[in-house]
């Protein structure tokens, strides 16, 4: 066998030389080629190391922050939502009950404005009997009766939700509260 016959042509520098075969790649390579062919590789594991690092933190993080997560987001969504739907429900139905309330005063006030007008003619005029005072007696009990029933007005509660009730599914089943 003559001198330099087990020499093949190298796939980097393209010159015939002893070369070796990688069998990732199935490539032959000279010895300073497959030292550099090695070296990119070790760099690529690294690169690939580096990446698996940073996942690794993400999950460290995911699992310190679980408050990040998407979900809990969207429930306190709902939760703000939910809250800001129920004190504008609570904030107008006290508005129309107020309002309710004072025309329900304001009508008893008039009935007692009109009584105690009637009282002043009667202490000016002097004239007056047992009857009218009888009459100024009952009059005077209902009004009472009327201004202390102003809790004739209730609240009720409702088995329909004003907000909308929810549930979170995993892929793989629905989670149970
Ligand atoms: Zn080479
Ligand atoms: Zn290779």
């Amino acid at each position: 066998m003559a001198l330099g016959n087990n020499k093949t042509l190298c796939s980097i520098c393209n010159k015939n030389k002893i070369t070796y075969s990688c069998d990732g790649c199935s490539q032959r390579f000279c010895l300073l080629d497959l030292t550099e062919h090695r070296q990119i590789l070790n760099n690529e594991l690294h690169h690939i190391a580096g990446e698996y690092n940073e996942f690794k933190e993400t999950i460290n993080e995911q699992r310190q922050n679980p408050q990040n997560s998407s979900v809990i987001k969207q429930i306190d969504q709902w939760e703000r939502n939910s809250i800001e739907k129920i004190q504008q429900t609570a904030k107008d139905w006290k508005e129309i009950v107020t309002e309710s309330l004072q025309t329900y005063i304001n009508d008893i006030e008039k009935t007692f404005n009109d009584l105690n007008e009637q009282i002043k003619q009667f202490q000016i005029e002097n004239e007056f009997n047992e009857m009218d005072l009888s009459c100024l007696k009952n009059q005077l009990t209902e009004i009472t009766e009327q201004l202390n029933n102003s809790s004739n007005i209730s609240m009720q509660q409702n088995r329909q939700l004003i907000i909308n009730d929810i549930s979170i599914i995993s892929l793989e089943k629905k989670i149970e509260r």
